[in-house]
């Protein structure tokens, strides 16, 4: 059964402790990140994109220590799907990268406890949990973290002028290796197909 939540204060301790469950959409526009990573050249109705979401919030009892009592984890499973405009760098079109993340978080009291949780697990990440937590921005970290380095079209619908046509009109092949580190294409690179028109 799901619930109505606040997505930007959420009593996520009392969330996990009720076995909660939740979903719904954010849209894009409620996300300023995300909207700072939409390409330039995306449609007008981009910030109206929506991210569906599902929380889902549990309890695990620690009985591994005999002797002592079980103490309590908190966590919460969070799936994020939707899509983001991103502008491709080898073709330099836009196009639409698909998000779809499903993480499990260990929900913690305060950043001391992070900090002295075990990092023996690679599965589950560590967050501090809060009477009015903001899930909003949990969303906008998991699309962000889902993006990708080298923002490309698994196929190109065409291949941009100015990657095939030399600056004395001979073919070039396409470079294979772009820096990881560029997210946007270089303004100078759309200067050059413009030169190379005749
Ligand atoms: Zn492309």
């Amino acid at each position: 059964m799901t619930q109505p939540i606040d997505l930007r204060a959420l009593d996520l301790f009392a969330f996990c402790r009720a076995g909660g469950n939740a979903a719904g959409e954010v849209a894009a526009r409620d996300l300023p990140r995300i909207i700072a990573e939409t390409a330039a050249q995306a449609p007008v109705s981009a910030p109206d994109e929506v991210f569906g979401y599902v929380l889902t919030g549990f309890v695990e009892e620690d009985t591994s220590e005999p002797g002592t009592a079980p103490t309590q984890h908190l966590y919460i499973d969070l799936s994020v799907n939707g899509r983001v405009w991103l502008d491709c760098q080898r073709c330099l079109q836009v196009y639409t990268e698909t998000i779809a993340t499903d993480m499990c978080f260990e929900v913690v009291a305060s950043e001391e406890d992070a900090d002295a949780a075990p990092m023996d697990d690679d599965e589950i990440d560590v967050i501090v949990g809060s009477k009015r937590f903001d899930l909003l921005s949990l969303i906008e970290d998991e699309v962000l973290l889902a993006l990708p380095v080298a923002p490309k079209h698994d196929v190109c619908p065409q291949v941009h002028e100015s990657l095939v046509t030399g600056v004395d009109g001979q073919a070039e092949p396409e470079p294979e290796v772009l820096p990881e580190e560029e997210k946007r294409p270089s303004p100078f690179a759309a200067l050059a197909g413009l030169k190379t028109k005749h």
